[in-house]
């Protein structure tokens, strides 16, 4: 017997993007169910179980946080907002409403893979093998002994970076807020320290990135937060690393068209 496929509830009004990402996840074996509106959206996301679920923010009948901020009352499902508002305030409200992870229109198809495969790899990895050594870079973390290398050199964390640490592991890829990362290492009542959170990421990269002033997997996103790649910054260009096909698509969004244009080829 096969496993069925992995659904994906994608909540989009516009007709064009719904092909581009439709067609996208089904390249990688999704069932992709499509919702017009808000409210069609939050029906299908309680009926049809959705594995995973692209959330548009500008629907007709009202805002995708809206639906993001009722859907994380009663599931955990991974949501990837998809929007053409490119303000930081958005991303930081979605985010902090439960969204996995945010693409700002146009975005390539590489891109939208790499944030499906990092959101929906680490429900997986939610309570599986926690023995596992996690590894980036020449860095392994070894979670369960408290263990860190680099290079194969043991390297002592500070409790703070510890717990930064272990908190950027548990959401690998995905980006943290601020106030998240403020409020789930210092507490709630420090959502508003962002000097700390400097001050000890600075302290955190010196120990665990090749070349701190250019770090390769502890991200910053600008004005947002900051993200743990396990692959280096490239893994967002993306490609599927281990198959025979690379496939980079560019889609250029003007107002109501879409020219998306693919070019696969194969491996030599
Ligand atoms: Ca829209």
């Amino acid at each position: 017997m096969t496993d069925p496929l992995p659904v994906a509830l994608l909540i989009e009004d516009e007709p064009q993007i719904r092909r581009f990402v439709r067609a996208a996840l089904e390249a990688q074996s999704w069932l992709v169910h499509e919702a017009e509106i808000l409210k069609q959206g939050l029906t299908d996301a309680s009926t049809r179980r959705p594995d995973l679920i692209v959330l548009d923010l500008g629907l007709p009948d009202g805002d995708g946080i809206d639906l993001l901020r009722d859907l994380r009352h009663w599931s955990k499902v991974p949501v990837i907002v998809l929007s053409g508002r490119v303000s930081e305030h958005d991303k930081i409200e979605a985010l902090d409403a439960g969204a996995d992870d945010y693409l700002t229109k146009p975005f390539g198809v590489g891109e939208l893979l790499a944030r499906v495969r990092a959101a929906t790899r680490r429900r997986q990895d939610l309570g599986t093998n926690p023995s596992a050594p996690f590894e980036f870079g020449d860095v392994s973390v070894d979670l369960g002994a408290r263990r860190v290398r680099k290079g194969g050199v043991p390297v002592h964390l500070t409790p703070i970076e510890d717990r930064l640490l272990c908190l950027l592991i548990a959401n690998e890829g995905r980006v943290l807020t601020h106030r998240q990362i403020l409020s789930d290492v210092w507490g709630p009542s420090h959502v508003n320290d962002g000097h700390y959170l400097r001050v000890y990421m600075g302290h955190l990269r010196q120990k665990m990135e090749d070349d701190p002033a250019r770090p390769q997997h502890i991200i910053t996103e600008t004005a947002v937060g900051y993200r743990l790649v396990q692959k280096s910054k490239s893994w967002l260009r993306g490609g599927r690393r281990t198959g025979r096909v690379t496939a980079v698509f560019y889609a250029f969004f003007t107002r109501r068209q879409i020219i998306a244009t693919s070019i696969l080829h194969a491996n030599p």
